[in-house]
Parts: C-alpha cells; structure tokens; sequence
C-alpha cells in the first residue's frame, strides 16, 4: 500500500514538472519546510514559480488552494468525516490523503468519450451538469478549480443540491480576477463563441488544456447556488492567485 502511494506520488510528479518550464526553477529559493495543511505532515513546500499554485508538498502535492479546503474541512469535520459521504469532482487531489477515512469517498474525471456513469480503476466518469447519482446522497460535495470550466453553472448547481442531503455542504476554490465576473466562452445554438482569447487550464487527461468559461471576479457570490442554497464566502481573495474558498449549504427544507 505504502509502495503505490509512492509510485503514484512519482507518476504525479512527473506529469506536473511536465506541464511547468524549467527555466522557472529560479523560483526554488521560495521553498519551505513547514507543516503542510492537508497532510498535517512536516515536508518541504517546494516553490516552482512565482504564484501559490506551483508551491506544492512534496508528500501530498497540495498547493495552497487545497491547503486552505483542507483546513476548513479539518476545523469543520474533522471529528464527523469517518461517518460521510463524500463526493470530490476530481481523482487525482491532495486532499485523498484523509478523505480516504470517510464512510464513503467518491472521485470523478470528466470525459466526452466515456459513458457517464462507467467506472475505471475505481474513479467514475461524471459530468457535474449531469450527475449519475440518485437525489440526497452526498453530505459533501468538494470541487476545486472546477466551476469556471463548466459553461452552465444554474445546471451545475442544480444537480449538486439534487445529490446532496439537506444540511450537506458544496465546498470548492474558484480563482478570481479583479474586475467583475463575465463568460469568456460560451455554446450558443450549438457553436462555441469565444468572446476573448480562449484560455485553457493544465488538465492530467488532456494534453490541450481544459478551456475557461468564466472569468470571476470580486462580485462572484452572485454567480453560485441557488434557492436551494445558502452561500458563505469563507476566504478571499487568498494568496498571489486570487482565489475564493466558497460554501453552499443545502437548506434543510
Ligand atoms: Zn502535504
């Protein structure tokens, strides 16, 4: 078991230095040894650039944005995981170093050439608009970096309240400029407009990225949830990035 999890640490490894020019190594001197958040060990904090992202644990390879989610679902949950159900939009996080204790720990990857629904290697292929699961099972929903790739996020938000009890909480990061919140691309009438430079985010099972629909801004919390929710803007603007840590609780009604 230990074994896997190192010859999975390395695989990571080496997809993420792939992804990430050398040059930037310059940015080494900004690394730490301090405890990490997410897997409460005291590793070093490698700095591959400038920004919060490519600060990474060199035991986990959480960033700053799952340190933060990490933290506030120790602070919250840390005594109740072992009884929840937990869904991640991801199979690849950090954060499974302890999520893997909850009762229930389910993670997705995304693909248009998959069945929604189909299993492999233990990871479920959803679509977060579309979501295979039956209504009010989840207690936890965690996303990070997910929102501003889905085009319709009313549908996103319906289907997350669909899967999760009343009272279970959608936890996710969202990055956020500085102006306000507007939709860089967009499908209409089945065509995708592009109203800017498309921009695309690093994605592990997609050498050409994954394309960003929506540019948030400082007036995000207007874009998230809907009656079904109540939204808490917990932390933000965080770090050189900018990023929002963001809860919706499902009303218990
Ligand atoms: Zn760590």
């Amino acid at each position: 078991m230990q074994n896997n999890h190192f010859i999975n640490l390395v695989r990571k490894t080496i997809k993420y230095l792939r992804w990430y020019p050398f040059r930037k190594f310059i940015y080494l001197y900004q690394t730490q040894v301090r405890r990490c958040k997410c897997c409460n060990k005291i590793p070093v904090i490698v700095s591959l650039d400038k920004g919060d992202e490519t600060k990474r644990c060199i035991r986990c390879l959480a960033n700053l944005r799952y340190e933060v989610i990490a933290d506030y679902i120790h602070s919250k949950y840390k005594a109740t995981i072992k009884d929840m159900s937990v869904l991640e939009l991801d199979f690849n996080s950090p954060l499974q170093t302890f999520l893997k204790d909850a009762k229930e720990y389910v993670t997705t990857y995304y693909s248009d050439k998959d069945k929604l629904g189909t299993i492999k290697d233990g990871v479920r292929c959803e679509d977060v608009t579309k979501l295979t699961f039956e209504d009010n099972k989840f207690d936890m929903i965690i996303s990070s970096e997910v929102l501003e790739h889905v085009c319709d996020l009313k549908k996103a938000f319906k289907e997350s309240a669909r899967v999760l009890k009343p009272g279970a909480v959608h936890i996710f990061s969202v990055p956020a400029g500085t102006g306000n919140t507007f939709k860089r691309s967009d499908w209409i009438d089945g065509k995708l407009n592009h109203f800017v430079e498309p921009e695309y985010h690093y994605d592990p099972l997609d050498k050409n990225g994954c394309l960003v629909y929506w540019n948030f801004g400082d007036d995000l919390g207007t874009y998230f949830g809907d009656a079904s929710y109540d939204l808490s803007i917990i932390k933000g603007p965080f770090g050189k990035d900018r990023k929002y840590l963001i809860v919706l609780k499902k009303r218990d009604i």
